[in-house]
This record gives C-alpha cells, sequence and structure tokens, in this order.
C-alpha cells in the first residue's frame, strides 16, 4: 500500500496518518522527520541537507529526492509507506516517479484531504496555547473553562503569531497556489482522490479506506 497524503494545513491529516498507521501497519514518513533523520545519522545527504538549512536556504531538489530515495529505499517501506510533504512541486513528482520506478514501487494513491479555506481558517485562528505549561485550547470547540487561564495550571493563553488570520489566509493561498499543479499531474495519471475533511474523523478514516479498495498490498 504505497500512499502519497497531501492535504492543507488544519485539514486534519496529521490524525488520519496516524489511523493509516494503525490500520495497515505501514510507516509514516514526513518530510520534516526525514530531513532530521537524515541529518542525525550523519548521511552525506544530510550533511548537505544541514549546510543549507544553517545557511538559511532552501535544500535543493536533488538533495531532498536523494533523502526521501534513501529513505523509501529502508526495509520498513518494502509493503508500503505513507508519505507526507513531499513531493511539493512537480518536478519533484517527476522526480518522485523515477526513483519510485527505480525501487520498483507502483504508487497506489494519491489522496487529498481538503476542506474549504473558510473552514480551515476557523480551525487554525482558533487554536490557543497555554504560555506556562504549552497545553492547547480552542476558541470555539475546545475553550478553557476561564476566558484565557489555562485549566490546567492557570497560566495565561495567548494565540501564536502563526495563527493570526491574515497569517492563516496567507499561508493557505500559497499552499493552494502549490498545489494546483500537483493535483493536475496526479489526476491525469488516475491516483488521485479527494476526501472530505469537514467530516468526523472517523467518517474521513472510512473514506480513505475505502478509496484504496483494489490496490494491491
Ligand atoms: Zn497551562
Amino acid at each position: 500500500m504505497f500512499i502519497l497524503l497531501m492535504g492543507p494545513p488544519g485539514a486534519g491529516k496529521g490524525t488520519q496518518a496516524v489511523e493509516l498507521v494503525k490500520k495497515f501497519k505501514i510507516p509514516h514518513i514526513s518530510t520534516g522527520d526525514m530531513f532530521r533523520a537524515a541529518v542525525k545519522e550523519g548521511t552525506e545527504l544530510g550533511k548537505q541537507a544541514k549546510a543549507c538549512m544553517d545557511a538559511g536556504q532552501l535544500v535543493p531538489d536533488n538533495i531532498t529526492i536523494g533523502i526521501v530515495k534513501e529513505r523509501l529505499a529502508k526495509p520498513d517501506c518494502q509493503n508500503g509507506f505513507i508519505l507526507d510533504g513531499f513531493p511539493r512541486t512537480t518536478a519533484q513528482a517527476e522526480a518522485l516517479d523515477q526513483t519510485l520506478q527505480e525501487l520498483g514501487i507502483k504508487l497506489g494513491r494519491v489522496i487529498n484531504i481538503s476542506a474549504p479555506d473558510q473552514e480551515l481558517v476557523k480551525r487554525m485562528t482558533g487554536r490557543r496555547i497555554c504560555k506556562s505549561c504549552g497545553a492547547t485550547y480552542h476558541a470555539v470547540f475546545n475553550p478553557p473553562l476561564k476566558p484565557d487561564i489555562c485549566d490546567k495550571c492557570g497560566g495565561q493563553i495567548y494565540q501564536r503569531d502563526d495563527d493570526r488570520e491574515e497569517t492563516v489566509v496567507n499561508r493557505l493561498k500559497v499552499y493552494q497556489a502549490q498545489t494546483q499543479p500537483l493535483i493536475e499531474y496526479y489526476q491525469d495519471k488516475g491516483l488521485y482522490t479527494e476526501i472530505n475533511g469537514l467530516q468526523l474523523i472517523e467518517d474521513v478514516l472510512k473514506d480513505i479506506v475505502s478509496s484504496l479498495r483494489g490496490i494491491q498490498a
């Protein structure tokens, strides 16, 4: 079961990845984790990536793809994986195709958990965090008992700059613009499925699982 997982911030991609790992017993491979592991292991590509990041530069595609390839070639990926956060561009998608072909892997499905921007903005701008203990709340879905006071430690609750409406709207715009060509790329290959992320967690999972029916394990 070789799956590519996409979805805008706030759509619940992380939650679904956890469920899919449990259900199919395949690893969840996120780009961030992959980079951290490569840097920690001190692989040649990891060192090159670290040098770029330390210099505040974007890691070039050839290094990123090399790290992805190293990771997907590991034995735990033999029966499948959930790849998350890669590819981000069609050039990367083409490079991924090449890599998978070299590894003898056939991508089963590309799943995009989507939700209207308006809903994502509501979810993300509602996030509140305790300054003292880091507990998270939601202004609408999970508010603290007393306004702006942490239930757990009495600390002050605040909104991160990242979660302000202007920032969130902008982040979503960038995400959609970046992702649209990828959607078309995988639609053309007949691999693309869009899942409604506005449902209950278990219903989102149910839809994902049924979209995977008939795919070779
Ligand atoms: Zn607290």
